[in-house]
């Protein structure tokens, strides 16, 4: 994994030095060629899902007596980092392998991980979560999809949007109100298996500013019944186990955040030195020069902080403070970046086919998903 560092992190060991290798080739191989393709079906082939799976490139951290590859997050993270670093943000690994594949290990019964996990580590089962609503996107708490028990089931109505993977997800852990009286106590966390499942509808896939092969949908539940089996965890503690799982979901689009700046600084730094303008290199320009300095030293201290923080997270030392810190701040460095280093592409960086422009309109969603940036600032002044 070559990094702004120069040097492999020491989170990845000679394993996750070969499965990043592996993963490299994957992307450059598998989906970047596809990318156009991608962006105008707005999602990823199922078939590229399957050749991740047979990789081991899906659910590394999931141990293998359930189908996944029995690593820690640092295997997932390198897999991210290559994805991020390839330009492509339609596969929604992040979503699958970095949020609902670590529910159903923490949370699951034994017999809800047999069911689900070698099929979402095999590439066969998608995986995506649902709480954003219209109404209720930062103040989770006011969600209004209800789940009423009734017999070995529970009834389930109302609506989701902005949901990654939502076009073509398997499995959606739905996070809906069972006791609307109890506040964020009356919030549990159900698992809906869509196929077939009648009264469950997708809505639009989502036109968005970027990330345009991923599958971001809207999704409607009318009297959709989930069995009672399908309760992940305890009824009512869907919020606290949302609220302990944070860090995790963070420290991803931190990953992905810093992997994806360093390719953008890495294309700018070749363009600059091979652009001609007045009969020099642009590199040649001090205005140039300068800029690029600052932007790799913006790089290398963003990897270094995250470095830390996933040396702390696998250590399971990764207090929620710093988890926020690392997504504004990273998330934040990503897009300031990336617009720079389009700057210094002119005209031409404005255009799709250049992957600076990709990674830049890409970029943006990042300081709005997983808590916006104004809700990880909000969380880090608690603790000061
Ligand atoms: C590409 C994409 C993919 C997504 N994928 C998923 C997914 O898979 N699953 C899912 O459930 N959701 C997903 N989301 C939704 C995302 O998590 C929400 O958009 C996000 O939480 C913000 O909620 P909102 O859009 O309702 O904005 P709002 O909550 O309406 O916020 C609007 C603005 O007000 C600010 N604000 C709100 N409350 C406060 C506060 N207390 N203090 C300071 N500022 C505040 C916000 O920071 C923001 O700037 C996705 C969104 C995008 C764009």
């Amino acid at each position: 994994m070559s990094t702004a560092t120069g040097a492999r992190p020491r989170w990845v060991d000679d394993e996750g030095a070969a499965l990043s290798a592996v993963a490299r080739d994957f992307f450059e191989t598998e989906v970047v060629p596809h990318l156009d393709r991608f962006d105008r079906q707005k999602h990823v082939d199922r078939e590229v899902w399957r050749k991740a799976g047979a990789l081991g490139l899906l659910c590394c951290e999931v141990p293998e007596e359930y189908g996944g590859g029995g690593g820690t997050f640092a295997h997932d993270a390198v897999v991210f980092s290559e994805q991020a670093r390839s330009g492509d943000t339609g596969l929604g690994n992040s979503v699958h392998s970095g949020v609902v594949a670590p529910y159903l290990v923490a949370y699951g019964s034994e017999e809800q991980k047999a069911r689900w996990l070698p099929g979402m580590a095999a590439g066969d089962i998608i995986g995506a979560v649902g709480m954003s609503e219209p109404g209720a996107g930062t103040d989770l708490k006011n969600v209004r999809t209800r789940a009423t028990r009734s017999g070995d089931h529970y009834v389930l109505n109302g609506s989701k949007t902005f949901i990654s993977n939502g076009a073509q997800c398997d499995l959606l852990i739905v996070v809906a109100k069972t006791d609307p009286a109890a506040g964020r106590d009356g919030i549990s966390l159900l698992v809906l298996e869509t196929a077939g499942a009648p009264g469950f509808r997708r809505g639009r896939v989502l036109d968005k500013l970027g990330m345009h092969g991923q599958d971001t949908a809207e999704l409607f539940f009318d009297d959709v019944l989930v069995p009672a089996a399908n309760l992940l965890g305890e009824e009512g503690a869907g919020f606290r186990m949302m609220m302990r799982d944070l860090p995790r979901e963070r420290l991803v689009i931190a990953v992905n955040a810093v992997a994806a700046m360093e390719r953008a600084l890495e294309e700018t730094i070749t363009h600059a030195k091979t652009r001609e303008v007045f009969g020099a290199p642009l590199f040649s320009m001090q205005h140039v020069k300068f800029e690029l300095a600052e932007l790799a030293t913006v790089v290398r201290t963003s990897r270094v902080f995250l470095d830390d923080c996933v040396e702390r997270f696998i250590a399971g030392a990764l207090d929620p403070a710093t988890a926020s810190m690392a997504k504004w701040w990273l998330t934040q460095n990503q897009c300031d970046v990336t617009d720079r280093c389009l700057q210094l592409f002119g005209g031409y960086g404005y255009m799709r086919e250049y992957l600076v422009s990709r990674l830049y309109a890409d970029a943006r969603a990042q300081k709005i998903y997983g808590g916006t940036n104004e809700v990880m600032k909000d969380l880090i002044s608690r603790s000061l």
